[in-house]
Formats: structure tokens, sequence, C-alpha cells
């Protein structure tokens, strides 16, 4: 069966001829600009709707190949792709029981993984409290606010085989947690086969392995 080439972004759904396009909601926010051209293209192509993620994405569901190109096109930015997505919950920005800014941090951590090439994908996700709202303990890479500074999560993964991450270091400020995390990634480009998650590549390889990765 030849394997379909799709824009990124874009997935087919299970209806032949049918896709579903990701647009870019950097750590779940969302401006009124973005929502109006979401909405506009929804309503102007009949898309049966939206549907919100676990991962905090918005999806548009049943998009006809025939008009894909176009649509993609009127989303305009907004269509564009995040190579390592990073999900963060609001932080002190909102939240009454955060200890960290989630949202800076989070912003922080998409650009840095950007810098990367990694050989499978990875999830990231930045809490501002323990609470974890952001599941950082079932990401490749969490990061969990404390009174003190981040903890540092590795090699997280709630999919089929769910593993709890490592705390790799605690207690750090913005640029010491970026460093590790940097740290434990070169570790794992150079050591990891293609396609291993961060999961089973800890499991493979050893927590302490990844530790003395990081120093
Ligand atoms: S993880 Fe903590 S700071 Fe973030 S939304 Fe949940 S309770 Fe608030």
């Amino acid at each position: 069966m030849k394997t379909e080439v799709l824009p990124e972004g874009v997935l087919a759904q299970r209806q032949e001829g049918v896709y579903s396009i990701s647009p870019r909601v950097a750590l779940g926010r969302i401006t009124p600009d973005q929502l109006n051209i979401i909405n506009s293209v929804v309503q102007e192509f009949g898309l049966p709707g939206v549907r919100v993620t676990a991962g905090q994405r918005l999806k548009l569901q049943g998009v006809p190949a025939q008009r894909l190109d176009e649509i993609l096109r009127r989303l305009g930015p907004v269509g564009q792709f995040c190579k390592y997505y990073v999900q963060a919950c609001s932080g002190t920005s909102a939240c009454r029981l955060a200890m960290q800014d989630a949202l800076a941090m989070g912003a922080k951590l998409e650009e840095f993984l950007n810098t990367f090439s990694l050989p499978a994908k990875i999830k990231a996700g930045v809490s501002g409290c323990s609470m974890c709202c952001s599941e950082s303990f079932v990401r490749d890479i969490g990061l969990v606010g404390k009174k003190h500074g981040w903890s540092v999560v590795f090699g997280g993964n709630a999919g089929k085989r769910v593993r709890v991450g490592d705390e790799l270091a605690a207690n750090l400020d913005d640029e010491e947690a970026l460093r590790v995390i940097g740290a434990a990634l070169g570790f794992y480009v150079r050591e990891a086969k293609m396609r291993e998650r961060t999961a089973r590549f800890v499991e493979r390889v050893g927590v302490e392995a990844i530790r003395e990765s990081v120093g």
C-alpha cells in the first residue's frame, strides 16, 4: 500500500478522501483573530466543526481532499504546525495554586526544542505546580513548578505502554532547567534508535545513564 505524504498538521481520517487539520494553538492560547479565521473557514467550507484534543490542540475535521489546499491557505499562519508540541497550564498568569510561570517557561521550551532534530516525536508538558494539570509525568519532557524552581522529568508516556517519567533534577531556574533538558536530549539524540520514544529509551539504557549525561 502506498503511503500518502501529507502536509504537517494534516491527518487522513477513517473515511477515504477526508482529512483533519490541527491548527497551531501554541501553549493552548488562541487570539480572537485566530478564532475568527478558524470560525470563518469552518462556516464557509461547511466543515462539521472543531474538536479540542487532549493535548490542547484544535482539530478541524471533515476536510474533503479537493478543498484541503485551499483551506490550508486560508488558515495561513494559524495552520502552521508545531514541530515539537508543548502543553502548558496557565501557571502564575491565572492560577492561584501556581508556583511558577508555566506559560512563559512553555514558550521558552518550545523555542528551545525547535533547535533539535530528534529521532522520534516528543511531547512536553509544563505545569505551574505539583497538581500537574499539564500531565508532566506522562510526557517525554515534563516540567513541574515548585516553590524553589522547576523539576525536570524525562521519559514519561501516556500511550499504550504507560510510563511515569523520572525526575532528573529539581529546584532549577528557567535557564538551568533548559540546560538539563538540552543535555538529556543530546544524549537521547546520540544513543537512541530511530523512532525510539524517550520512555522506551530510558527503559533500555537505564535512568542512571540519563542522569549521568546531565551532570
Ligand atoms: S498545574 Fe497547578 S498551576 Fe497549573 S493549572 Fe494546575 S493547579 Fe494551576
